[in-house]
């Protein structure tokens, strides 16, 4: 019995499935959680004292690796000045700073405590600011638990098969339109026909949560297009890409800018943080400003800010073309080792994320996406975690490099692979 394995039945009986977020519990690749007992730069350390290279990093947040001394310094200083104030404090100005000069689009934003908040915010401003009800989301997207996203969600809902999910009563989902990613012509043909009741476009503008499937050429400039002819508000879900597809986020990237964004991961530094910003005409509509309610008690903490902060001030003057450079080789290594084996693989790749697909086409949509073979890539995640490479416990999510991860880090990856049958 491993230490991990008794606090999993442990946990199981006081925590549902034994996890507070329900893919760590590693079961579509038929493995049990590893339970962590610290992290160091690019690794995780388990209970049994087993060091992992860890590509998962916590999902997104940890893009410096793990317990940078610059966000620790940071931590550190803000805990003797305690933890939280229900008033405002300097630091809230200084992170909403560093967001707004970073991503492009945003003149104001408001902190919240998740993505999942943010995006629910969001798009409560978006039917406040269009006074419609619609919502136009993409198959696969994940935008956090709340109701109106869990149709098609991906993320865990893609992982666990689960159809949306119960509690969700049907007249909430019955305001979100659904399209398949990356295929422009049918979101026109969805405002074609419902375009006047539709309030936003959600889309994840390189999507993270069925694995990563990047934007085929024109689809976000499209969206931008439909958006503007029909008086809907585009809103891009970055939590994931935000401050990781470059600094400025997806948006930098592809030229391509949204009304609204919502935040989240890399801005807390590894605490609990979201974000909501967009243009000054919207975001005036939010309370105590406008008549759009929206609340925290912990939002804006000071421990979360003070994280924020130092993780974007490193991140400023971080190489972000040179682990984009480490993360294309990898791929590139995979692919030749893949294909030695005769393997079919497909490999996504943007900035310091990608995924492998088991699958022999292209991966563009949700659909493909679920042609890849899942058991291989659950076979893929135990190999890969025996060799001492933490992955993704689901074939539907996407890896995680970081700026702490070692060249040898990189080449043990492709050593591990190289041991691996199929
Ligand atoms: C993780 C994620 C969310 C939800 O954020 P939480 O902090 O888990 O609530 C929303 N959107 C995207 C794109 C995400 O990857």
């Amino acid at each position: 019995m491993t230490r991990s394995s008794i606090l999993f039945s442990e946990a199981k009986q006081v925590i549902p499935g034994g996890v507070n977020s329900p893919v760590r519990a590693c079961a579509s690749v038929g493995a049990a959680p590893l339970f962590i007992a610290s992290a160091q730069g690019g690794t995780i350390h388990s209970v049994d004292g087993e060091v992992y290279v860890d590509f998962v990093q916590s999902w997104g947040p940890m893009l410096l690796g793990h317990n940078h001394p610059a966000v620790n310094k940071a931590l550190h200083a803000a805990i003797e000045r305690g933890t939280s104030y229900g008033a405002p404090c300097e630091d809230e100005i200084l992170l909403a700073k560093a967001v707004v000069e970073a991503v492009p689009s945003l003149a104001m934003v408001r902190m919240v405590n998740s993505g999942t908040e943010a995006t629910m915010s969001a798009l409560r401003l978006a039917r406040a600011c269009t006074g419609r009800n619609k919502v136009l989301k993409f198959e696969g997207c994940y935008h956090g638990h709340g109701d109106p996203f869990l149709a098609s969600a991906g993320s865990g809902v893609a992982t666990l098969s689960i159809p949306g999910t119960p509690g969700v009563p049907a007249s909430v989902v019955a305001d979100t339109l659904l399209c398949p990613y990356n295929d422009a012509a049918a979101a026109r043909a969805l405002f074609t026909a419902q375009g006047k009741d539709i309030a936003a476009v959600i889309v994840e503008p390189a999507a993270g949560n069925m694995g990563l499937v990047p934007p085929a050429p024109g689809f976000l400039e499209a969206l931008r297009e439909l958006c503007d002819s029909y008086g809907a508000l585009l809103i891009f879900d970055e939590v994931i890409t935000g401050f990781r597809a470059s600094y400025g986020g997806a948006q930098a990237r592809y030229g391509v800018m949204p009304d609204l964004t919502t935040l989240g991961k890399i801005i807390g530094g590894g605490l609990p943080v979201g974000a909501f910003g967009g243009k000054e005409e919207y975001m005036r509509r939010v309370a105590p400003e406008g008549d759009v309610y929206q609340a925290g008690t912990l939002s804006g903490n000071p421990l979360a800010m003070a994280a924020g902060i130092a993780t974007l001030e490193v991140l400023r003057g971080s190489d972000y073309a040179l682990l984009e450079a480490r993360v294309e080789r990898l791929c590139q290594e995979l692919e030749a080792c893949f294909a030695s084996k005769g393997i079919a693989v497909y490999i996504t790749r943007l900035a310091s994320m990608f995924t492998v697909f088991f699958s022999e086409g292209p991966v563009r949509n949700f659909e493909e996406a679920k042609k890849a073979d899942a058991e291989r890539y659950a076979r893929y995640f135990r190999h890969m975690r025996d060799k001492g490479y933490f992955l993704a416990p689901s074939a539907f999510e996407t890896s995680m490099a970081s700026f702490a991860h070692t060249d040898a880090d990189f080449a043990g990856f492709v050593t591990a692979v190289e041991a691996f049958t199929g």
